[in-house]
């Protein structure tokens, strides 16, 4: 039976969709928002600062103001405890998402921040879904949860290397195209769902620039107290490159949307990265939690009359 009317148009993603309230909250505007009509071109994409841009010592003075106010959103977070928020880190080797999430979420109080990193799945992990692991580690409301890595690597380093498909014992064989278009949709669905339970989802690409990536490699050799970071299989990944690039465009297009946008942001500069990343986040949290909950007249009267019972 062909479906009727109402039901074909809840299949499809339409432009009314984005504006008439389908989402609790609306990407911040940036220059690095990807946009939600797959516009997005990773070959013209910037990965330096604009020409404009405050030298060292302003990003610096920017990210500290921005270190400062979060710390004080996130208390308001907390207090609301309405809120969860989640920010997902991708980006090819030695872009920066260590130090970014170090430098960005550095004044915030540890209780209220949890930070996951996730590396090749382990045997419990494939006995699962692909979104199992990431599910387990999502924030409290109140919290801040952050993915230095994803489950977005499910459609970037095994979209790479379908051979990973193998290991992850799927039920049917489907051709790879539908695999991917699968998979996009059901990570959709998924922020879809976090978006409208309370989670704001913020996605950030640190998009490094291949030369950029190669000083850093041979900076990771020539420092001994670097010399950990470097392993021969990021050289295997930089090799392909341009598979990566088309990974994460088209992951990018696929999913950025008003309730779960992407961002991407510049990545040779880690002093612009940084501050660009933290005045995306602070503006997003104002957003929906900009004040600590109101106490009405009758609570208020309620308090003071317990105060006087200090003794
Ligand atoms: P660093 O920047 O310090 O190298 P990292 O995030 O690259 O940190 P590594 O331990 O070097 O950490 O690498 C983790 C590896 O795990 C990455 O190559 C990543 O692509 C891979 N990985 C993560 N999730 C998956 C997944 N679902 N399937 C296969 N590989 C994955
Ligand atoms: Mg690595």
């Amino acid at each position: 039976m062909p479906p009727c009317p109402s039901e074909f148009r809840l299949l499809q993603i339409t432009a009314d969709d984005f504006r008439r309230g389908e989402t609790v909250f609306d990407a911040v505007k940036s220059p690095y928002l990807v946009p939600f009509d797959r516009s997005f071109r990773i070959a013209s994409a910037p990965t330096s600062p604009p020409d404009d841009a405050a030298k060292k010592s302003g990003l610096k003075k920017k990210l500290e103001a921005s270190v400062d106010r979060l710390d004080d959103l996130q208390r308001k977070l907390y207090a609301l405890d309405r809120w969860g928020v989640l920010l997902v880190f991708q980006a090819m080797d030695a872009a920066g998402k260590d130090s970014t999430i170090r430098a960005v979420l550095r004044g915030i109080n540890p209780q209220g921040c949890q930070v996951t990193a996730f590396k090749q799945p382990s045997s419990r992990e494939l006995d699962h879904d692909f979104l199992w692991r990431v599910s387990s580690r999502l924030p409290e409301r109140g919290r801040i949860g952050v993915f230095n890595r994803s489950h977005y690597e499910e459609v970037l380093v095994v979209r790479v290397h379908p051979e990973y498909l193998g290991g992850q014992r799927l039920p049917v064989e489907i051709p790879l195209r539908k695999r991917w278009q699968e998979r996009y949709e059901s990570i959709r669905d998924f922020e879809k769902h976090l978006a409208r339970n309370g989670y704001l989802v913020l996605k950030f690409f640190l998009n490094v620039s291949k030369e950029e990536q190669a000083s850093r490699f041979r900076e990771r050799i020539d420092r001994p107290d670097k010399n950990w970071k470097f392993s021969e299989g990021d050289l295997a990944e930089r090799d392909l490159w341009d598979h990566y690039m088309d990974a994460y465009e088209k992951a990018l297009n696929a999913t950025s949307r008003p309730w779960a946008p992407w961002y991407s942001v510049p990545a040779d500069s880690k002093p612009f990265l940084q501050a660009t990343v933290a005045e995306i986040i602070e503006a997003s949290i104002e957003s929906v939690a900009p004040e600590y909950p109101k106490v009405g007249q009758k609570r208020r009267k309620e308090l003071l009359a317990l105060k006087e019972k200090i003794l």
